[in-house]
Parts: C-alpha cells; structure tokens; sequence
C-alpha cells in the first residue's frame, strides 16, 4: 500500500545524505498520507544505500504497524507525538547537522542575523529542552517550543523540521542547517547585529507574498 509515498520518502531520506545533513544512519523523515492519515517513516539502523520503498514501515498514528517488516526509527512515537499534535504537519525531517546543532549543545536559540532567515522563518530558530531518546518525550519538547516556525532545535541533541508536506520539511532542514553554518562564521570573526524584529516581519511578509512564480 501507499507505494507512491514510500517511494518519495526513500527519496526524501537520500536527500539527507546528499545534503551532507547526516552521517552513517542518524536522521530520518517521515511523511503522513493524506487520505489515510497513516504515517512511513524510515527503519530503524537501516544505511541509507539500502533503504527501498519496501522497508519502510507503515504505521497508524497510535504506533500500530500497518505494513512492513522492519523495526521502525527509534524517533518514531516522537514523530507521532507531532502528528497527533500539529494536523498541519504532512512531513517531519530530523537530523544532527552539525552548524545547527553546535547551537543546541549550547542550548541557543539562532538569532536572526540573515535576510534568508527572515524570510524562511521569521524569527530565531527556537531551542527546546534536552529530552531522552525513545518515547515521546522528545516529540514533547519539539511541539513546546516550536510554536510556528518550520524547525526548532533540541538541546544536546539536534534539529526537527517541519512542514506541510515532506519536501517542505526537508527544505526547512537544510536551511537551518545554511543559516547555522553562516552565523557560526560570522560569530568566529566578530559579534554580529541581528536583524530587529519588526524588519524580521516585513522581510517574512514580503517573502511570503512577493517571492518566486504565483
Ligand atoms: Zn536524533
């Protein structure tokens, strides 16, 4: 079942090493169907190389398991805990990026010091609280302090992406890690302005309305 969405998760999931995102098999994604509301996400300690549509892993929002043979993520009731949360979410993205989650060791949120950063998030990156690794507590922490941006991340841990769909997620993951990356370079020369909130506001306003093909 659902062949054409486990067949773009795998796609989704190789975009992660493909963005330099993860290494070895850390990190996941996750897609919801719209029509069943069932949710793939990606096995457990499976190498990307040899993920295929059929090891992904089918469950309902309660952890039941649909279809698949394999042990799914060690994330997975965190996923499901923001499912069950946000019925806006069709996609969830997590990995360990490194520029992103050097803010979460420190437990710091990302300031907006980037026009890119306005205009995708429109705000700082929030930082939610250290949370252990296999039941909700992790899902927890994500749904408390993401409030309406497209990612957070979690103290000593690393990032949680967000969106309407898969992709869209995937998208907030790898500009995370971006704008990250430009911020640590920035702090290694000086100490640099962060963009004021209200310009924040206008740059996200325009950027949602003006930016790209209508
Ligand atoms: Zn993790």
């Amino acid at each position: 079942m659902l062949e054409k969405l486990k067949e773009k998760l795998v796609q989704l999931n190789l975009e992660l090493p493909k963005n330099n995102l993860v290494v070895w098999t850390s990190g996941n994604v996750s897609v919801r169907d719209p029509e069943t509301g069932y949710i793939a996400i990606k096995p457990s300690g499976v190498t990307f190389e040899d993920l295929t549509p059929e090891s992904m892993v089918v469950l309902d929002l309660d952890g039941e398991i649909i279809e698949g043979a394999l042990k799914p993520s060690s994330d997975t009731a965190s996923h499901l805990y923001i499912y069950r949360h946000r019925p806006d979410v069709f996609g969830i993205v997590h990995t360990h990026s490194n520029y992103a989650t050097a803010f979460a060791i420190l437990g710091r949120p990302i300031p907006v010091y980037l026009t890119s950063q306005a205009d995708e998030f429109g705000g700082p990156v929030p930082c939610g609280a250290f949370a252990l690794i296999g039941g909700e507590q992790i899902g927890k922490a994500v749904i408390e302090a993401i409030g309406d941006s497209p990612a957070v991340i979690l103290k000593n841990h690393g990032v949680f992406a967000v969106g309407p769909s898969g992709e869209a997620a995937l998208k907030a993951a790898v500009m995370v890690e971006d704008i990250a990356k430009t911020a640590m370079l920035a702090l290694q020369i000086g100490q640099p302005d962060e963009i004021p909130p209200e310009v924040v506001e206008k740059l996200n306003e325009r950027y949602r309305n003006e930016y790209g093909q209508k």
